[in-house]
């Protein structure tokens, strides 16, 4: 049973708000994320696959204000921590050298942050909060075309396709360690230690790029009679390019706008008109005239 769903598509619209926005220096943190989430999404896919007999809770892209777990496992036996790993080439472990590589089929080796050691960061900060249950890990390739090199003796690091093996050896190696209404009241705790951080950019706001892009050619549309019009492609919005300029806003500058800054951020002049096409996007608001300001909600 999934407790907890992968929330990674709030980082990825994020991102592609900025890029669109002026900031092309986050393309290739996007394609990293895309990357990552068709990883994360294969890998997910094997629980259902399974079929397992036992009664057990994933929690996806677990988090508190200091770890970021890929996957909780739990069951009444052990937790697993899965950290999924999506990476092209071949990959070493270096244990003594807390080192981590991996090797381009044209001889170009990488360096990152080793995965060991994320993941027993995060058996720690489990172990200290979830009593009377064995705290594992795994690291889970995404790629089936990863080739997995040197790894230290007797570390659970394997492919996708191991995934069901490793997790079926462990349900035959532990025994029964909580009952069901203990098992129930971990699920919970789990969920109250989770907290959602809100994706943000370190951008300057003022480099936000303005304008109603067209969802065609991404061009400035003109506000003309009634609607925005694309002079490139001539494409005429039916609500969708300026509920995008909205979204854009809320992402990266503010969920709240006012009468003045809609006319800045839409680039109209006229304040009849802003009230107008707020009312028609018909966001909440609060406060009286000069002061009234909408919650964006598209
Ligand atoms: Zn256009």
């Amino acid at each position: 049973m999934i407790v907890l769903q992968r929330e990674q598509t709030v980082q990825e619209h994020l991102l592609q708000a900025a890029i669109r926005r002026g900031f092309s220096e986050y393309k290739d943190k996007l394609i990293r994320l895309q990357q990552g989430i068709i990883g994360e999404r294969y890998v997910d896919r094997s629980w259902h696959d399974m079929q397992l007999e036992e009664a057990y809770y994933l929690f996806h892209d677990f988090q508190t204000t200091m770890h970021q777990i890929d996957t909780i496992f739990l069951c009444a036996k052990f937790i697993l921590i899965v950290e999924i790993k999506n990476i092209a080439g071949r990959i070493d472990f270096d244990e003594d050298r807390h080192q981590f590589t991996r090797t381009l089929e044209n001889g170009i080796v990488h360096g990152f942050r080793n995965p060991l050691d994320q993941v027993r960061r995060h058996q720690r900060m489990l172990q200290e909060v979830v009593r009377g249950l064995p705290i594992l890990y795994a690291i889970v390739l995404a790629l089936p075309k990863t080739i997995i090199g040197h790894i230290p003796q007797g570390e659970p690091i394997f492919h996708r396709s191991g995934l069901e093996f490793h997790i079926r050896k462990l349900l035959t190696q532990y025994a029964v360690r909580l009952s069901s209404p203990a098992l129930q009241d971990l699920v919970t705790q789990l969920l109250q230690m989770h907290t959602i951080h809100k994706a943000q950019l370190n951008i300057d706001k003022a480099r936000v790029r303005t304008g109603v892009l067209c969802v065609q050619c991404q061009s400035k549309m003109q506000y003309h009679s009634g609607h925005f019009k694309c002079s490139k492609c001539d494409y005429k919005d039916d609500g969708t390019s300026l509920k995008q300029a909205m979204r854009d806003y809320c992402l990266l500058v503010d969920e709240w706008i006012t009468n003045e800054e809609f006319r800045m951020f839409v680039e109209i002049k006229s304040g009849d008109t802003a009230k107008y096409l707020l009312k028609k996007l018909g966001f909440p608001y609060e406060g009286e005239k000069r002061w009234r300001r909408y919650l964006i909600t598209c």
